[in-house]
Order: structure tokens, then C-alpha cells, then sequence
């Protein structure tokens, strides 16, 4: 949707916490209206209505997303449809109820749970400093297929993971990112990549004591980090007596019962990637 000049320049003075939310807003609201142009009095008409009631518009929960599924050609697994999943999910579980029974005073948004979906490393969603995050992984392999020498998957790997020679490209598992490029680029099949899923983070926050997101190992299919998720929502709502974030009361402890909960569904055996050790 276009937007004048001065509508754009009000949007940025908006609380950048709640500006994605407002501008959002400005433009369904317009949209509802007919409006082809989002206006300067169609913001501050919106933004006064969502600063004044700010509490009202706390869902409990945050699902984001990077533009993966908008034909981003970096995407290394869609996650579009597990978003879809755990979206009805979080929405079944009355988190908004859950914080409103717990919480003392106000819901403000640093309340809700937090989950962010990357379709690939480069994590432009910045999934790392939520609670969940999920990042979309192809892994590659080494196919019987012959290399042509071409050289495209050395250049195309940012992480220096492909060397090749005579007999072929070999791959260095322990600096691989998962990011699929060199599948890609790699015209005659040799290097293709038939495991695809996603990595799982958790714990990860901004604020006072910020800190990213714990790594589980491996790479999991979208049955397996859906079930991570529902893992992870139960303890949340298990533990928080007050209202607390996940990050807050996850520790490396319950990180390494996650690890050894769901080891056994990771696609990749240990040691077989960097995400495996
Ligand atoms: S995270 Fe990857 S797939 Fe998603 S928008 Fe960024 S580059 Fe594209
Ligand atoms: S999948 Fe691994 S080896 Fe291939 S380009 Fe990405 S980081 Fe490099
Ligand atoms: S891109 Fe494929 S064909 Fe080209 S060097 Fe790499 S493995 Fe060989």
C-alpha cells in the first residue's frame, strides 16, 4: 500500500516497540475504508487509538516471520505452514488468559511469548533473540552424480565449507551453515539437499539481560518442532507464576533436557553437522 510523505515520516516517531503493530494497523484499517493511499491523519487517528489503549491490544503472544515465503531466493526451508500450526496453536492456549490470571497491574507487550521463523541463517526476522526461534535448514549432500569442476558451490559458500578437487567437492560438516546455496548453484546435482527442516533456539530475549537463543543439535522435521514448541509452552505455562517471559525462567539446565528429550528426532545422527555435535 503507498503511503504519503508526511504519513510516513508520523509513522517513524511511533514507539518502535509497537510500530511494526501500528503501521500494520493504518494500513488494514485503510484498506477496510477503500483508502488507496495511507494518510497522515489516517496514522494519527490509529496510532492515538492504540497508545491510549495499549493493553487492549496485547494478543499474549508474538508469531513473526522473515520474508521467506514472498519468494525470497535465499529460503532454505518454508516454514509457512508450521507458522500456520503454531499460530492455531498459541491462539488454543489462551495465552492472553493465561497472562491476564497471573500477571499483577497492566499486560504490557514484554509479557508475550515470543516466536520468530527464519526461512534460512540469515535470519532477517532476527528469530535469536526470542523465546523460540526457528530457523529454516537444507542440508547438503554429495551425490553420485559427476561434478563438472565449475567451482559455483566454493564461491557461492560464505562459510568456506566446500573445497573441492579432482574427485569432487567435499564438505566441511563443522562449519557448514545449512543454508542449501551450494545445492543451488550446483547445476548438474552433485551436491543436493534431500534433508530439509529446521534448527531450533531457545531462550532468547532483549532487555535488561539480554542473551540469544540456545541452540538445540540437529535439524528437526516440522512434526518434531512443532512438538519442541508445545514442549516448551507447557514449562511456560508450568512456571510462570507471574507472569515471567520463558527466556526468563528457561535455564541451561532445562536447555539440556530439551537437548536430550528430542535428540532422537533430529534429522542429522551427532557429529554429522555442525548443529549435530
Ligand atoms: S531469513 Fe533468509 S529466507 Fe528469510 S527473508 Fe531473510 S534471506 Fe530470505
Ligand atoms: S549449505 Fe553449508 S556448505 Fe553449502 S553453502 Fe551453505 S554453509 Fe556452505
Ligand atoms: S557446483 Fe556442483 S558441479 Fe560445480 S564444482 Fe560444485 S559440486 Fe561440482
Amino acid at each position: 500500500m503507498k503511503w504519503t510523505k508526511e504519513a510516513e515520516t508520523a509513522i517513524r516517531k511511533v514507539p518502535f516497540f509497537v510500530r511494526k503493530r501500528v503501521k500494520a494497523r493504518v494500513e488494514d484499517e485503510a484498506r477496510e475504508s477503500g483508502a488507496g493511499e495511507v494518510t497522515l491523519e489516517e496514522v494519527n487517528r490509529t496510532r492515538a487509538r492504540f497508545l491510549n489503549k495499549m493493553e487492549d491490544e496485547v494478543a499474549g503472544f508474538q508469531v513473526e516471520a522473515c520474508f521467506g515465503d514472498g519468494g525470497c531466493p535465499r529460503q532454505a526451508c518454508g516454514s509457512k505452514s508450521l507458522q500456520e500450526k503454531v499460530r492455531t496453536y498459541l491462539e488454543a492456549q489462551d495465552i492472553r488468559g493465561f497472562l491476564e490470571e497471573r500477571v499483577r497491574g497492566k499486560l504490557k507487550f514484554h509479557h508475550e511469548l515470543r516466536v520468530a521463523f527464519a526461512d534460512c541463517p540469515n535470519a532477517c526476522s532476527q528469530p535469536q533473540i526470542r523465546d523460540i526461534c526457528i530457523i529454516g535448514a537444507m542440508v547438503p549432500d554429495v551425490t553420485e552424480t559427476p561434478c563438472t569442476q565449475c567451482g559455483a558451490c566454493v564461491t557461492a559458500c560464505a562459510e568456506g565449507a566446500v573445497a573441492l578437487s579432482e574427485s569432487g567437492p567435499a564438505l566441511d560438516m563443522s562449519a557448514c551453515l545449512v543454508c542449501g546455496r551450494c545445492v543451488k548453484v550446483c547445476k548438474p546435482g552433485t551436491l543436493a539437499g534431500f534433508r530439509k527442516g529446521f534448527r531450533v533456539l531457545l531462550g532468547g530475549r532483549l532487555g535488561r539481560h539480554p542473551r540469544l537463543a540456545m541452540e538445540l543439535p540437529g535439524i528437526y522435521d516440522e512434526e518434531a518442532a512443532f512438538e519442541i514448541v508445545r514442549h516448551c509452552v507447557a514449562f511456560y505455562k508450568a512456571r510462570s507464576t507471574g507472569g515471567e517471559r520463558f527466556s526468563k525462567l528457561f535455564t541451561e539446565a532445562d536447555f539440556h533436557e530439551v537437548v536430550v528429550r528430542f535428540r532422537d528426532r533430529s534429522l542429522i545422527a551427532a557429529g554429522g553437522s555442525r548443529a549435530a555435535g
